[in-house]
């Protein structure tokens, strides 16, 4: 009867809110420990400039190496390290190595290659955000300007007048200001308006989706043609193939990233095609 079922029907969710909770509690646990033993690495994802066929950019993104091997993707672990704050540690470990690795890469064979890192909200609105990158990037001697950090629409809806005054002594470091993810928000047009933007990400929604003629093929191209004309630096992200790759060069899109040319690698790997395309 209805009594039974009610009661049924607590039970099973009173579990699978258990689990979640024992999840939660489990991973955040895991995380400390990664912390602790160092546990992550960057992988690097080449941007490419369309039109040259070169690499002139990397992004940086973040995986966890378990000990045992197992590579956890940061969709797995991201979210539960902002709502513990665990991000914080997190994130200064990546701008730490990404600052090393652009001094490296200076000082060596890769002069001229950008580093982007993704910044998460809780990062950006953290005290020791603006500190921790400065001091960094004073130690360490690199052209700042080499430096981008990509944020999303939603880091910023949250409290967009702090967001605004953090982004201005953001690019006061003379860093590169990129917004990830362009075109999911509910307003990224008065963003482009409102923040500094040095270089805009459009989604990859818009490029799986654009096909001759259709709507999302017009938004992309009108994406493009705005970012021409206010002189910010268009990436499209998520491009598989050559026909996402032509309709972007029809459009006169100048850099792309995606799994066209290739997928986030380690960084052995990363040099070695770097290497490859830089000689053509
Ligand atoms: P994102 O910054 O938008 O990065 C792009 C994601 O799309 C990456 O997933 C990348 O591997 C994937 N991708 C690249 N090309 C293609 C393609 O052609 N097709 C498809 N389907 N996917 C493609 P990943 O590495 O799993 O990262 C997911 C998200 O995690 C990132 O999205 C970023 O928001 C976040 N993230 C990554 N590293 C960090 C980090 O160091 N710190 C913070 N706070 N967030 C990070
Ligand atoms: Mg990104
Ligand atoms: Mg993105
Ligand atoms: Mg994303």
């Amino acid at each position: 009867n209805a009594k039974d079922l009610g009661k049924n029907q607590i039970s099973f969710f009173s579990n699978e809110l258990n689990e979640k909770v024992e999840h939660y509690f489990e991973l955040k646990n895991h995380l400390d420990l990664a912390i602790k033993h160092g546990e992550f690495r960057l992988y690097f994802q080449p941007k490419v400039d369309l039109l040259a066929n070169k690499i002139c950019a990397a992004e940086a993104l973040i995986r966890w190496i378990k000990a045992d091997g197992t590579l956890v993707a940061p969709d797995n672990f991201i979210p539960v390290a902002e709502d513990t704050k665990q991000i914080i540690p997190i994130g200064q470990w990546v701008i730490e190595t990404a600052i090393q690795q652009l001094k490296d890469w200076q000082d060596t064979e890769f002069k001229d290659l950008s580093l982007s890192i993704n910044v998460s909200a809780i990062q950006l609105y953290d005290e020791s955000f603006l500190p921790h990158l400065k001091s960094n990037l004073a130690s360490s001697g690199i052209n700042p300007a080499q430096l981008e950090i990509e944020i999303t629409e939603t880091a910023v809806i949250t409290d967009t007048e702090t967001a605004v005054k953090i982004l201005y002594e953001l690019k006061k470091l003379d860093v590169m200001l990129s917004l990830d993810d362009f075109g999911t928000g509910y307003s990224s047009l008065s963003y482009l308006r409102l923040l500094p933007v040095d270089i805009l990400k459009i989604d990859r929604s818009f490029i799986a989706s654009a096909k001759e003629g259709n709507v999302s093929n017009k938004i992309l191209a009108s994406i493009i043609a705005l970012a021409r004309d206010l002189a910010i630096d268009v990436v499209a992200e998520g491009v598989e193939d050559e026909t996402h790759l032509n309709l972007l060069l029809a459009h006169q899109c100048q850099l792309g990233q995606g799994y066209y040319f290739s997928r986030p690698l380690p960084l052995a790997q990363f040099s070695e095609l770097a290497l490859d395309l830089s000689l053509h």
